[in-house]
């Protein structure tokens, strides 16, 4: 089998703000110790869309890596690379066209969606269609097993796994597969082999699951084996092909809204946004800047938090008792609005202290992130061929 790993990306298109922080990044950081993590700048992705004004992207690739590094993301611990220079990702996203239905592109839900959004560009294109192909391809390059996403983007990875499904079913019978798997035995030694046999009848001639499962923990177990001759005998087991591309699941992850400063979802399409390494005076700034319940024109005025974007900013940001505070405070006039503000400016500094701390050296020596960078590629980039070799022998272009 292959290993849980974890494929993930961001489109590089403009500074990242605190909603990127609290919706994805901080997810990564957790991610980052408990799989094998792949972290992408999914500049072919911002192509979609942004084709008409490509200087942003270039401008935003750097940038955008120094912030998750900022926001704890640890280049030792997880392989940070950019899609474009790995291209086995456009390379995989052309072969899986060849047997991808265009109505399966067609019904995915965002398509229409952001067609509709964004109605001044024109997305009519034979690339924004493809994107969750491409996304398709991203992920089944790695064999990452693991895509975390939020409840909405769940079809995406839903059609990764039918194209995925769909390629094994075309492509993963070899020729001679069940030489090639009873040879694959002979090597697993003696004894083993005799078991994984015995064990392999019992499912098949008996339905026995308990037996299937020993054969499948034993396998995972078995060190001598090449990653071919494992996948061959994972799918030999039940009577199956080889599996060259696995079926990936979504890791879902709790929705955590940030609100921005006018109490939406903070979005850098509605101009709401805290960048991530925003200077401090513009951060107070705009925070005291920020509408309040418009019930307190005066200082003594009362107010209801619940109608108050700044409120939705200390649900993230402030403890109980400051909460309590505010409570009483609004509802009796017994606070300003200015006064207020300033947990949520402090709560906003403090977050952002140790991310101006971890991107200074990167800013000091702008080597370092190419260097960071240039070495995830090379490690993306060793696992990318593997599966291409797999992928392009069974598709009939391993001539050799
Ligand atoms: S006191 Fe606080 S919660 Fe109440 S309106 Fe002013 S800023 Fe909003």
């Amino acid at each position: 089998m292959f290993p849980d790993r974890v494929l993930s990306g961001m489109r590089p298109t403009g500074k990242l703000h605190l909603g990127h922080y609290h919706g994805v990044l901080k997810n990564w950081v957790k991610l980052q110790s408990e799989y094998e993590c792949l972290f992408m700048v999914a500049d072919l992705h911002a192509l979609t869309t942004a084709y008409d004004d490509v200087t942003v992207i270039e401008k935003s690739v750097w940038d955008m890596v120094i912030d998750w590094i900022a926001a704890g993301v640890d280049p030792a611990q997880a392989t940070i690379f950019i899609q474009s220079r790995v291209p086995e990702h456009a390379e995989l996203h052309l072969l899986l066209s060849m047997i991808t239905p265009l109505s399966w592109l067609e019904r995915v839900p965002t398509y229409k969606d952001q067609i509709e959004k964004l109605s001044s560009k024109d997305l009519g294109t034979y690339g924004f269609l493809g994107y969750p192909l491409l996304q398709a391809a991203d992920i089944l390059l790695y064999r990452g097993t693991l895509v975390p996403v939020g409840e909405d983007q769940v079809p995406h990875v839903e059609i990764t796994r039918e194209i995925a499904r769909r390629f094994n079913h075309m492509f993963g019978k070899e020729p001679n597969f069940a030489e090639k798997a009873e040879a694959a035995i002979k090597k697993m030694g003696g004894k083993k082999g005799k078991l994984y046999e015995e064990l392999r009848t019992r499912y098949q001639q008996e339905g026995d699951v308990e037996a299937l499962e020993s054969a499948r923990a034993m396998l995972a177990d078995t060190q001598n084996l090449s990653h071919g001759d494992m996948e061959r005998l994972f799918g030999y087991l039940e009577g199956g092909g080889k599996m060259i591309l696995p079926e990936s699941q979504p890791l879902l992850t709790s929705a955590s809204r940030m609100p921005g400063l006018d109490g939406a979802k903070m979005s850098k399409s509605y101009g709401n946004t805290i960048s991530l390494r925003e200077d401090s005076d513009v951060v107070a700034k705009k925070i005291r800047q920020m509408p309040t319940d418009p019930a307190r024109v005066r200082r003594t005025d009362v107010g209801d938090p619940e109608k108050c974007p700044v409120w939705q900013l200390h649900q993230v940001y402030s403890e109980d008792s400051t909460k309590q505070w505010v409570i009483e405070g609004c509802k009796t006039a017994g606070i300003g609005c200015i006064e207020c503000k300033q947990p949520v400016i402090d709560g906003v500094l403090a977050e952002q202290k140790p991310m101006f701390e971890r991107a200074q050296p990167y800013l000091e020596d702008p080597t370092l992130v190419r260097n960071l960078v240039a070495d995830g590629c090379e490690r993306a980039r060793d696992l990318a061929r593997e599966t291409m070799r797999d992928v392009r022998e069974a598709m009939g272009l391993g001539y050799d």
